[in-house]
């Protein structure tokens, strides 16, 4: 070390950010050297104080942090203490200081080296990164997404009064000309409901000039009006900082907070609570527009008679219409969150569960089922459950649309085609038959399913499926005879009864019947083809019995390419 030129040393002291002095150890003990960090802190030059006695070394100065610090030298160690010093300009200087000594070879000591060290600025970057802190947990909180107006401004208020240090917080909103209080946390919390002007407020200011302002003290504001003097100083309003909310341009109110003592607040916290309204304001039009859109749907949904409901991937109810509330003896938002199974019971639960799992699996459902209902009656219910989807394919819930037939029971038709419903197609399709078993007249089940149709339905929407389905439905009702029935089975799927139709007459009609559908235009560009399956009445046939062998023969249909048609018996075969 001894070879170091001085300079050196100096300079290396000068680099550190703690201030350092050395002092020469006479009684009292004068400053020899202050590098430049302890001159920036304090605002003294070298010149000024050289040969003065550092504070904390004066035996003069009788406070307890120092005296500590001088008997800790002393005692032969490192004195060590946190003292408030002066500034050159007389301002506080809050510091913590250690002392050493320096002695020569006989172990006397020549001097001391006193290492400063600035608590204000410690302190004020503990307190940056604390507020740092907060911000990042309001957004992550925020980001959150909770859907509840009154929620989310309840947490505004409090957010901002953490983050400031406030007494009161408080979020104004504008009603006609006056600004009212909406949410209030702190000393304000009494306020609700408040309303203040905007003309002559300092709130009303704020939000007009769309500026924040941080207000030093309300005693001597010029901007306040006077007759506003009385109410400030109702709710403790002595200074405080008052940001404007505003999003996109549309301003939203004002977010205040405040504190009985003038000059609470300095320029950071106003900075920060500027930084954190853009993130509040952008969240609560969020919930609001989502808060509106949903009035606007539920509107729409309440006037529609029917039964809706909106069930989410885990089978728990989101939104009900009016008439299912009503159907169901349910207020307001009683069954948001609700699972099905839970609402309907175990019973209806067993009925409806696989609709509502193919729904959740993407595919448009239609129903007619008796359902047990909770309520011990037992109700023929038609539901159509409509997946949907989110921006990115996944089904993320399932729209339901319900009605109770049951008081229509004797309803035959089939409301989208015109053709007979499926109860009224077993009954005249009963009836038929077992005419046709007494008098041993031939007769002809067909079963009828739609190619690809789940395609038709994601390409072009179901609204167009649904087209499709009357089109190919007409074309059946227009190609058929008067004795010819014609129902629709349940989704794409028709079924016919030919009475006194041999299999060989029907395999020709069908194959008629297909090629008029496959050479129709129901959608312009895109060709629809239909497969079928046959099966012929024999004397011990039941409506059932006939059904599964054209179903059989309608799968064979499908496996052999689709778009052709198929018959279940050997007489049926030979005329393929
Ligand atoms: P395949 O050739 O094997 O018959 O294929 P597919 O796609 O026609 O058969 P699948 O049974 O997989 O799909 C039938 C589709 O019919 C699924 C369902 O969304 C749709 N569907 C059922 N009922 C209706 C309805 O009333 N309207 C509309 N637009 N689509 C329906
Ligand atoms: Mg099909
Ligand atoms: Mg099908």
């Amino acid at each position: 070390m001894d070879n170091l030129p001085d300079n050196l040393a100096v300079s290396a002291l000068d680099q550190l950010a703690d201030g350092v002095v050395i002092a020469e150890a006479d009684n009292p003990p004068g400053i020899l050297y202050a590098n430049r960090a302890w001159e920036a802190m304090t605002g003294f030059t070298l010149e000024a104080v050289r040969g003065r006695t550092p504070c904390p070394l004066d035996p003069d100065n009788a406070h307890a942090g120092p005296e500590r610090l001088r008997r800790e030298l002393a005692a032969g160690g490192t004195g060590r203490a946190e003292f408030t010093d002066r500034r050159q300009d007389g301002s506080p200087l809050r510091v913590a200081c250690s002392a050493s000594p320096i002695r020569d070879a006989s172990g006397a000591v020549t001097h001391y080296i006193l290492v400063y060290r600035d608590l204000a600025e410690e302190a004020e970057a503990s307190t940056r990164i604390r507020q740092l802190e907060a911000l990042v947990r309001i957004q992550a909180e925020l980001a959150a997404g909770d859907h509840d107006l009154e929620r989310l401004r309840q947490r505004v208020v409090e957010i901002a009064l953490e983050l400031t240090g406030a007494e009161g917080a408080a979020m104004e909103e504008v009603r006609e000309d006056a600004l009212v209080y909406r949410a209030v946390a702190g000393i304000a919390t009494d306020q609700a409901g408040l309303e203040v002007p905007i003309q002559g407020s300092l709130t009303g200011l704020a939000y007009s000039s769309e500026e924040s302002l941080l207000v030093e003290d309300t005693a001597t504001d010029h901007r306040l009006s006077s007759e506003l003097r009385e109410l400030v100083q109702k709710v403790g309003f002595r200074s405080g900082i008052l940001v404007p909310l505003t999003y996109e341009g549309r301003p939203w109110g004002v977010l205040k907070v405040y504190a009985r003592q003038p000059g609470h607040f300095g320029k950071a916290e106003c900075r920060l609570l500027e930084l954190a309204s853009g993130a509040l304001a952008a969240s609560l039009h969020r919930v609001q527009d989502h808060a509106e859109e949903r009035d606007r749907r539920g509107l729409l949904l309440d006037a529609v008679p029917a039964l809706i409901a909106y069930i989410d991937a885990d089978q728990r109810y989101r939104e009900v219409n009016a008439a299912y509330r009503e159907r169901f003896g349910v207020e307001g938002d009683e069954l948001r969150g609700r699972s099905v199974l839970e609402f309907v019971g175990q019973e209806a639960y067993d009925r409806v569960r696989p609709y509502l799992e193919a729904a959740l699996a993407g595919e448009r459902v239609s129903y007619e089922d008796d359902i047990p209902l909770p309520d011990g009656t037992t109700r023929t219910l038609h539901g159509d459950y409509l997946p949907h989807r989110d921006a990115r394919g996944r089904v993320r819930g399932l729209y339901a649309i319900v009605r109770d037939i049951t008081d229509h029971r004797d309803a035959k038709i089939d409301y989208l085609t015109g053709l007979l419903n499926r109860r009224e197609f077993e009954a005249q399709g009963g009836r038929l038959l077992s005419v046709a078993q007494r008098y041993q007249h031939d007769l002809v089940l067909v079963m009828g399913d739609i190619d690809h149709f789940k395609a038709v339905n994601d390409d072009l929407g179901h609204l167009v499926g649904d087209t499709v389905l009357q089109g190919v439905a007409n074309t059946l009702r227009a190609d058929l005879r008067a004795a010819d029935l014609a129902g629709r089975w349940g989704g794409e799927e028709f079924v016919l009864v030919l009475p006194e139709t041999s299999a060989e007459e029907a395999f020709k009609l069908v194959e008629r019947l297909r090629g008029t559908i496959g050479a129709q235009e129901f959608v312009p560009g895109r060709p629809i083809t239909m497969s079928f399956g046959l099966a012929a009445a024999g004397p011990g046939d039941s409506l059932h019995s006939l059904q599964a062998r054209a179903d059989e023969a309608l799968y064979r249909a499908k496996h052999g390419g689709r778009n052709r048609v198929e018959g279940d018996g050997a007489d049926l075969e030979e005329l393929d």
